[in-house]
């Protein structure tokens, strides 16, 4: 572990110091080592200097002090969620963002959409030997402002380096622990016929982004990833007392692939209307391109959320007032209960069942 807490949120200054851009120049101990080293990840004084200087700094928390083998952490009223994600993307960076706000993003989201409020996140990096710790600093960097900006606390950690030409750059793995609010309960398990399907904004922007960052793939664009925290926007909703049944972001495998596996869970028809999908003109030059439906293409700042009807005006309005909510649309309901199924009515009329993503088409993606 390089850095251990007592109590990730016991001070809230965490959000409010950082708030602006972390953007501090790299910690000066660490020019003495301009790459990082085996030494880095070998639990003797090269790490703890990586610790103090540059996670212990950037990740600012009395608590992070505490130097216990494990974070204690009060506990909290209610039930808690938990997920974990790894993050691997290629490029490391990418317009709109890179594997740090995606490490930070990625796993709040998750705790979003089931109702749960992120407080506490781990986070481990596995990097390669001879990074360049400049780099490390601006992915750390990233970190810091994606957890201020979303109000969560980094409390535990752990670092590893792996040999040359063994990893690529870095990879992070992040777990994050939310509080679910009261009385919410969001699941497949809960959608029933006649609910709206919403979807927060347009399709495809992140996979797009990062498509075009890749080696062979120069098409000209200036799309940017969609990554991004839904906290705030899903807690808009939660707030105002919308009957949510069930949400999902929309990552790998894009808007098909969360739809066929809330159909597939709930035993539910879904209908949707392609017409009515939001992507944006240059997202879908470069899907035509590439022999890619947008609705395939991963988001990292989208979801859909599936509301009671009676709500579906109000939640609507809610997610247009918000920033990342802008382009929100209503784009099917559930129709019937037996089949788990999404039917899709394209643009001429005919409807279609819409398949997941058959494998992995954009590898590498988060
Ligand atoms: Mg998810």
């Amino acid at each position: 572990f390089f850095f251990q807490a007592e109590d990730g949120i016991r001070d809230s200054s965490v959000t409010g110091v950082q708030t602006v851009l972390f953007r501090s120049a790299c910690p000066m101990p660490i020019r003495n080592y301009p790459h990082v080293l085996m030494a880095h990840g070998g639990g003797g004084r090269l790490m703890q200097q990586l610790i103090d200087s540059m996670f212990l700094s950037a990740f600012s928390h009395p608590a992070l002090h505490a130097r216990t083998d494990a974070a204690m952490l009060d506990s909290m009223t209610g039930r808690l969620a938990m997920t974990t994600d790894s993050y691997v993307v290629r490029p490391l960076f990418f317009p709109g963002g890179d594997i740090g706000t995606l490490a930070v993003n990625g796993t709040i989201n998750d705790l979003a959409m089931c109702g749960a409020r992120p407080r506490y996140l781990s986070c481990g990096f596995i990097i390669e030997e001879g990074f360049p710790m400049e780099t490390l600093w601006r992915v750390v960097r990233s970190m810091a402002n994606a957890l201020a900006e979303a109000g969560v606390a980094i409390v535990t950690g752990d670092t590893k380096v792996v040999d040359r030409g063994k990893g690529d750059g870095v990879y992070i793995n992040t777990t994050g622990v939310g509080e679910v609010a009261e009385g919410l309960l969001l699941a497949p398990s809960q959608i029933r016929p006649g609910d709206r399907i919403l979807l927060s904004g347009d399709l495809g922007r992140h996979g797009m982004a990062i498509m075009a960052q890749r080696e062979g793939l120069a098409f000209e664009t200036s799309i940017e990833s969609d990554c991004a925290s839904l906290v705030d926007l899903v807690f808009t909703l939660v707030d105002a007392g919308i009957q949510l049944r069930c949400m999902r972001d929309l990552t790998r495998g894009g808007l098909a692939a969360a739809l066929v596996e809330i159909a597939e869970a709930s035993r539910c028809r879904l209908q949707i209307s392609e017409a009515i999908l939001p992507v944006h003109e240059q997202v879908r030059a470069a899907c035509e391109l590439l022999g890619l439906e947008p609705m395939h293409v991963a988001n990292e700042g989208r979801f859909a959320a599936i509301v009671a009807p009676e709500d579906a005006e109000r939640a609507l309005q809610l997610m247009r007032d918000h920033a990342l909510g802008r382009a929100a649309t209503l784009i099917g309901e559930v129709v019937s209960h037996g089949r788990g199924e999404v039917a899709m009515v394209s643009r001429i009329g005919v409807t279609r069942i819409v398949e997941p993503p058959s494998g992995e088409q954009l590898p590498r993606i988060c």
